[in-house]
């Protein structure tokens, strides 16, 4: 079993510019640093190498993805949109979603990140991947930019996968703390994948993400959304893997699992008000993994998407990382035992009526 690690100096540079957090500066709000800003990724690579982890992990080198790739799951018009505003140096693309000079080519080697990685995975060089990739993906849509993405990485590399490499059915479980909207949007009449999105119930995209966007046409049952209660913790996220994700994936058979990867669902990211912890994030990928095993070979595809807190999101990483890989570090999470003695930590009776729902409709799965 070998884990591939991929990842890139160059989606370090992608320029957010001087928001203040999410928001443009004004007369009216200071210029600051983006919430999405290189630290967190950079901070997380930085502990793979301190770890030693990095040692046991298969370097994958990423390229570019071409724009006829981009341009299996985005509009042409799209993609010219964010070439011409990365020529000229930089803006907003769209609501929320600012990038520099360069950032066209940035998110061409991000969505071409996660093509190499899927295709370390499928060719079987190794049994799963990791790509920290730059920018994120999830929320972008066809022909919009959204939410500090602007290419749908996992979507891309899906779609190469299935053109290219002959794979079929895919699941993709998205535990960032948004809504995978831009994922869903692209595969809603889909029956081929499977998208499940767990996420904080209304959080961003504004009305996006409940129950009832289950798909559609051929696509009808292919599309879940988990959306959890604030405050949601260890066991709400245990008990939606055990009673929809896994049960899920058993009746849909994926050839590949992809988990557009966001550790903002921790305790302490200022975006998002869950409270996992590492030892939280490497349980469900321990779930995820078994199940893996017994369905697909093992095969798992991790692309890297939210996650704000400098200081906690490495170790988030290195834990899902840990467990990938079956590689034990030296090291301690410090927050670990601190975040698990939270109150709320337990399964509360409202999150369980959320995951209970959503179970009643993993039977329309075929
Ligand atoms: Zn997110």
């Amino acid at each position: 079993m070998a884990t591939g690690w991929l990842c890139h100096e160059l989606y370090m540079w992608h320029n957010t510019g001087n928001w203040a957090q999410v928001f443009p500066p004004g007369l009216t709000v200071q210029p600051g640093t983006h919430a999405e800003n290189p630290e967190t990724k950079r901070r997380f690579r930085n502990l793979v190498e301190v770890s030693g982890l990095l040692n046991h992990l298969v370097q994958i080198s990423p390229r570019p993805a071409t724009p006829d790739e981009i341009a299996r799951v985005h509009t042409r018009e799209h993609i010219a949109h964010i070439k011409a505003l990365s020529d000229a140096g930089g803006g907003d693309a769209s609501w929320l979603t600012p990038l520099g000079a360069g950032s066209y080519e940035i998110a061409l080697l991000a969505a071409g990140g996660a093509i190499a990685a899927g295709e370390g995975v499928v060719s079987g060089e190794v049994t799963n991947a990791y790509a920290l990739i730059r920018p994120p993906g999830h929320h972008a849509q066809p022909n919009l930019a959204m939410g500090f993405c602007l290419f749908s990485n996992a979507a891309v590399a899906i779609r190469h996968l299935q053109a290219r490499l002959g794979v079929g059915r895919v699941a993709t479980v998205d535990w960032d703390v948004h809504h995978g909207n831009g994922t869903q949007a692209i595969f809603y009449e889909d029956p081929t994948v499977l998208t499940i999105s767990l996420h904080q119930e209304n959080l961003y995209p504004p009305n996006s993400g409940s129950i009832s966007e289950n798909g559609t046409g051929r696509g009808l049952g292919f599309n879940l959304n988990i959306p959890l209660p604030p405050g949601s913790g260890a066991a709400a996220y245990r008990a939606a893997f055990e009673r929809v994700v896994i049960p899920a994936l058993h009746r849909f058979k994926p050839e590949l699992i992809v988990v557009p990867s966001g550790f903002d669902a921790s305790g302490v990211d200022p975006l998002g008000r869950m409270m996992l912890s590492s030892g939280a994030y490497r349980e469900l990928t321990h779930l995820l993994l078994s199940a893996a095993r017994e369905l697909c070979g093992g095969r798992i595809l991790m692309t890297h998407e939210g996650g704000y807190s400098e200081m906690y999101v490495p170790y988030c990483g290195v834990a899902v990382l840990e467990e990938l890989s079956g590689v034990k570090t030296h090291v301690d999470d410090p927050w670990q035992p601190l975040m698990m003695a939270w109150g709320g930590q337990d399964l509360q009776p409202h999150q369980s009526l959320v995951i209970d729902k959503v179970a009643a409709l993993v039977a329309r799965i075929s």
